[in-house]
């Protein structure tokens, strides 16, 4: 599903942001990608959706070669792969319904499944109660379910989260992790970028690690790190 092949980025004259990077994550996994602030991590985001250009090597998404996809399909590209950020990215004067149909009406799609659509996706985030409420109404784990929904809406093969649980206590994280969960088992590939430790380490999932843009640690159902 996600295909990094010998990928070198580096930024300006000198900054190696990844270095002959190796990756293939399949269809329908879940993965962590962890390493320190600087290790890479967003450059690997970036590259996936075609925000940036490897300086060597190939990324493919789903089969296809990332630099092969002209510029006027990079929106269709994106559109395969749904976005959660840290900051949650919700309009404020939408409710959090809104803030979901909006993201399909971007996109062209039509009232009717929109209706259809977002009452379902609600609930699958466990938001349904909470619907007609603005951003500024919700907590933190509750906007970020709203940035979830949203993301996953249209239901793209590909979800990738980057820190998601940066601006959340503890508990919040782990259910908002088990939704990540519940979406991957709906056969989603999920990514999830983080440097949240404690989270990385119930979830015993596979863990990537990054380190001055290289990948060190690659387990199947990993720690953070084991115990460096
Ligand atoms: P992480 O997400 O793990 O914090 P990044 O991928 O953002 O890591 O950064 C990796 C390295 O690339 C860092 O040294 C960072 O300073 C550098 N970098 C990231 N983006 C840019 C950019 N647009 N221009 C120059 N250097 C960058």
């Amino acid at each position: 599903m996600i295909r990094f092949d010998n990928v070198t980025k580096v930024y300006g004259r000198d900054t190696v942001a990844l270095e002959r990077v190796n990756l293939e994550i399949g269809e329908g996994e879940f993965a962590f990608l962890v390493g320190a602030s600087g290790s890479g991590k967003s450059t690997v985001v970036r590259l996936i959706l075609k925000e940036t250009e490897p300086s060597a090597g190939a990324v493919y998404v789903g089969g296809t070669r990332l630099s092969s996809i002209p510029r006027r399909k990079i929106p269709q590209h994106r559109r395969n792969i749904g976005c959660v950020f840290q900051d949650f990215k919700l309009l404020p004067n939408k409710t959090a319904a809104e803030n979901v149909a909006y993201a399909m009406e971007v996109t062209g799609q039509r009232r009717r499944s929109i209706r259809a659509k977002v009452p379902q996706i609600l609930e699958l985030v466990g938001l349904s109660e909470k619907r007609d409420r603005y951003p500024e109404e919700l907590s933190g784990g509750e906007q970020q379910r709203v940035s979830i929904a949203r993301a996953f809406v249209s239901q793209p093969p590909i979800l990738i989260a980057d820190e998601p649980t940066g601006n959340l206590d503890p508990d919040t994280s782990v259910s908002l992790m088990q939704l990540l969960e519940r979406i991957n088992r709906i056969g989603t590939t999920v990514l999830v970028a983080t440097h949240d430790r404690d989270m990385v380490n119930e979830m015993r999932r596979r863990v990537i690690a990054l380190d001055r843009g290289r990948i060190v640690r690659d387990e199947v159902k990993g720690a953070y790190a084991g115990e460096v």
